[in-house]
């Protein structure tokens, strides 16, 4: 098979003041395309570092290398500079590229004064600077990246693909990337490897544990699929890798699965509930009516573009007043019930279906905690209601375990798996 490693470059990320994002999102991608990423590290700036994990990646020979970070103008970014050393190969000035860079630094701040001549244009040239044999990806921000090819010889080195580290221009430069020829060799060598995606509400990782062993006493071949779960908001996510030949194999892990969980599997196809909530809209549009979670339904609907297609809009009424103030719910029946009650629920869902002129409507009103827990009512339950035009008023109650940001969460992905049911 051909391996990756990524190696990721920043004090700001190894101090954790920044999340990684391009280790994952550049995984994904070598991923999909077959290859397989054996390591991902994370670094500082210092030149030394970046090559010591350079010399690891090599000496467990993987194929491939991409780097994140390190390419700006700035003298504090070295990571061309030291991967050429690290390959043993000069550094040497694109003339055609460094026009390229000014051109676009001078469309952005066309006013810049030391454009010709100064700070500005010796970071430009610095920039510009290509190992001898590399070709340069072509800035969408403005650091051109670098596309190093394998050397062979008696210590071969690997590919090595060099991108910038804010995430929208490494992943904007990413198909021209891997396009170009020496990155397109070595994923050319991929074998055509697949995914699938099992994903599962409600299925303890333990019962799925017992299913999986039993499969791999009933299914000849099960060692040709790489397994992996992840357990994420309350959802059992599955995703399984596997040659082209073995579909067949897959497919019976499959069905052995839906004999076993078929209640709890919701999406074989790769499907979110974000999308199979959409598509159970079909062209209604939703509005919430949050307590405990706050608006974190809300923002979990609104979280992809053009979600104002199905989304209406949302209240948080936390307090009692907001309930009674902003979506009607009789100040009588949160005395009698409590807040924290199906009834209450109800009147939430109903009252911001009426409020907010939608088709659907969904609250939650429950005990985040730590505090507030009575005997009956513990931490972490919570009830839901769901309204829709022109059918009886849904509602439920569920207990979750966890701390508040736990309960917060499950909550959220128990709101959107009601409306779907
Ligand atoms: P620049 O020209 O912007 O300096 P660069 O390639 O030198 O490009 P860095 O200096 O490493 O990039 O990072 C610039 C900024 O990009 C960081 O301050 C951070 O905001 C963001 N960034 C860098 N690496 C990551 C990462 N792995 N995950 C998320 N954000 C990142
Ligand atoms: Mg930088």
């Amino acid at each position: 098979s051909v391996r990756a490693g990524i190696v990721v470059t920043g004090t700001e990320v190894l101090t954790g003041r920044i999340t990684d994002q391009n280790g994952p999102w550049v995984s994904e991608q070598l991923l999909s395309l077959g290859v397989d990423v054996a390591h991902i590290t994370i670094c500082g700036d210092r030149p030394a570092d970046l090559t010591a994990q350079l010399r690891f990646l090599a000496d467990q020979q993987v194929d491939l290398i991409v780097t994140s970070g390190g390419l700006g103008p700035t003298a504090d970014d070295l990571t061309v500079a030291t991967v050429a050393e690290f390959c043993g190969r000069d550094l040497q000035l694109d003339p055609a590229l460094e026009e390229h860079i000014a051109a676009i630094i001078r469309r952005w701040r066309p006013d810049a004064v030391d454009l010709d001549d100064g700070p500005t244009r010796i970071g430009i040239r610095k920039q510009a600077h290509v190992p001898a044999g590399a070709v340069a990806i072509p800035p969408t921000g403005t650091a051109p990246g670098v596309a190093i090819p394998a050397s062979p010889g008696e210590q071969p080195l690997p590919a090595i693909l060099v991108l910038p580290g804010p995430p929208g221009e490494l992943q904007s430069m990413w198909p021209t990337a891997i396009a170009s020829p020496a990155i397109a060799e070595v994923v050319s060598r991929a074998g055509d490897l697949k995914q699938e995606t099992i994903r599962a509400y409600g299925l303890h990782e333990a019962e799925l544990a017992e299913t999986l062993r039993r499969a791999e006493e009933a299914i000849p071949d099960f060692d040709a699929l790489e397994i992996t779960t992840c357990l994420r908001r309350g959802e059992l996510d599955m995703v399984t890798r596997f040659a082209a030949d073995d579909t067949a194999t897959y497919g019976r892990l499959l069905d052995l699965l839906t004999e076993h969980h078929g209640r709890q599997i919701f999406s074989t196809d790769g499907s979110t509930i974000e999308d199979q909530l959409i598509a159970t809209l079909d062209g209604r549009l939703i509005a919430t009516a949050e307590s405990c979670t706050g608006g974190l339904v809300a923002a979990r609907l609104t979280d992809r573009p053009g979600s104002s297609a199905y989304v209406m809009g949302g209240v948080v009424s936390y307090s009692n007043d907001a309930k009674s103030d902003l979506i009607d719910v009789p100040a009588g029946l949160i005395a009698s019930h409590g807040a924290v009650s199906e009834e209450v629920a109800a009147a939430m869902a109903e009252g911001a279906l009426r409020r907010l002129k939608s088709d659907v409507a969904v609250s939650t009103t429950g005990i985040a905690g730590p505090d507030g827990g009575t005997a009956d009512k513990p931490v972490g339950t919570v009830c839901f209601g769901v309204a829709i035009t022109g059918r009886p008023t849904y509602t439920v109650t569920r207990r979750f375990p966890g701390d508040r940001e736990r309960v917060r969460s499950l909550t959220t992905t128990a709101a959107l798996h009601l409306v779907v049911a």
